[in-house]
């Protein structure tokens, strides 16, 4: 409550959309395979939603499992008590010997393996355990990222029967990641997601054949999730869609399913005040005013995670080139209105060109803007994080993400 009211912008997280967002997903998903489990993927803090708060929604949603990248936040799950009998959680990360494979076994956590180097490791844990390590392989089918490529793929296997046979690993799962699902649209990533699908399945042909028929299979993120049912296999790992977002806006299909965004983020405004005509704005003077105008202190700026990349330029300034600036929302005595950061986003701060006085705007100080929400985009002047993504020239993923802990949280 106190931070809440001591700093001057808030994240708030709406738990009953995220667990709509999943239930949602999970729906579709048995639409078409009834016997699916869905993974909510929450790593990197649930995409900055809070690691704790949003699993626990995802599971009141309908998951079953938890998917993490770094095991740390694979054993901060279990530590909070989300425990075996409420989820499987996998955790598919592991950085050589820094992998702390004794907690996971322990933990209960399942292992996703894409090197000899953690296969070795992970059964060298479950010895000392005394009990197996469930693994699931990765293999990389196209990404060019993790996992065994089908040349190396012979010789993981051979690894993997040996140690199975010993009684250290126990093969549960396959898996591989997509590179372009989510652009369904474009002919030339249909056949490459098609020849990704195709080599899933000859690895799952080899890794039957060796006599370790993996039970639960999968490939899909988000993007498969909703565009390509004959994928969804044993299990599929959604992400941003449970967080009411789709890869790549140009999808345009979240919204038909009912995924709606589940975080806002708003700041209170700092000083308000009337500016002349020409008057530079901000490190640079890469903005000038047009007319004389009001300008008000957003302050969020870059150590809170807004991007420096959404700082607005116009031609008359410094640089004379033209960029639109991160989108925010008033609320005028008019109605809400769209303004735009003018000038460099700074460390703190940034400042607003509101077009317009604040007089007759009916704005001022410490009145509550947005920023982004689950309005509907800039059109209908509540912008969302995909609209904050195209100004900074990134994804929204990466919006959520970089927005820094100082920033107080607020559960709904
Ligand atoms: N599966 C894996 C292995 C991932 O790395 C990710 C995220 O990048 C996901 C699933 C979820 O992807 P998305 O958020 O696009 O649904």
């Amino acid at each position: 409550e106190q931070a809440l009211r001591a700093y001057p912008g808030q994240i708030i997280v709406d738990l009953r959309t995220l667990k709509a967002n999943m239930a949602t997903l999970v729906k579709l998903v048995h639409s078409t395979n009834s016997g699916a489990a869905v993974m909510g993927v929450v790593k990197a803090d649930a995409y900055g939603h809070g690691l704790i708060p949003a699993a626990l929604a995802a599971l009141a949603g309908g998951a079953t499992w938890l998917g993490t990248a770094q095991s740390s936040e694979a054993l901060r799950l279990r530590r909070a008590g989300i425990g075996p009998d409420r989820c499987r959680i996998l955790s598919w990360m592991f950085n050589g010997d820094r992998a702390p494979f004794d907690q996971l076994i322990q933990a209960d956590i399942d292992l996703g393996i894409g090197s000899l180097k953690t296969m070795d490791m992970a059964a060298q844990a479950a010895d000392r355990a005394g009990r197996p390590a469930r693994v699931h392989i990765k293999v990389d089918t196209g990404f060019g990222r993790n996992g065994f490529t089908p040349e190396a793929f012979g010789d993981a296997l051979h690894e993997l029967s040996r140690l199975a046979a010993k009684g250290l690993l126990e093969p549960v799962g396959l898996f591989s990641h997509l590179a372009v699902a989510d652009m369904p649209g474009v002919d030339e990533f249909v056949s490459s997601t098609d020849e990704q699908i195709a080599l899933f399945e000859e690895f799952s042909d080899k890794m039957t054949a060796a006599g370790m028929k993996p039970e639960i299979r999968h490939l899909a993120n988000t993007a498969a999730t909703l565009t390509r049912p004959g994928i969804r296999y044993d299990l599929t790992r959604p992400g941003i869609g449970l967080y009411g977002y789709e890869p790549d806006p140009s999808m345009g299909v979240s919204a038909d399913y009912g995924l709606r965004p589940a975080m806002t983020l708003q700041a209170q405004l700092g000083t308000v005040k009337d500016m002349p005509s020409g008057h530079g704005i901000s490190y640079g003077r890469t903005y000038l005013t047009e007319k004389p105008t009001s300008t008000a202190i957003m302050p969020l700026g870059y150590a809170d995670g807004i991007h420096r990349s959404a700082s607005g330029f116009d031609r008359q300034g410094a640089t004379g080139r033209e960029h639109r600036g991160g989108p925010v929302r008033l609320m005028t005595r008019q109605g809400p209105k769209l303004v735009r950061v003018a000038g460099r986003v700074c460390m703190d701060q940034c400042v607003l060109d509101l077009k317009g006085m604040a007089s007759d705007l009916g704005v001022s100080e410490g009145d509550t803007v947005v920023l982004f929400g689950p309005g509907s985009g800039v059109d209908q002047a509540e912008p969302t994080a995909d609209d904050w993504a195209r100004a900074a020239d990134t994804i929204s993923y990466e919006i959520f993400t970089c927005l820094r802990s100082r920033i107080p949280r607020l559960y709904l």
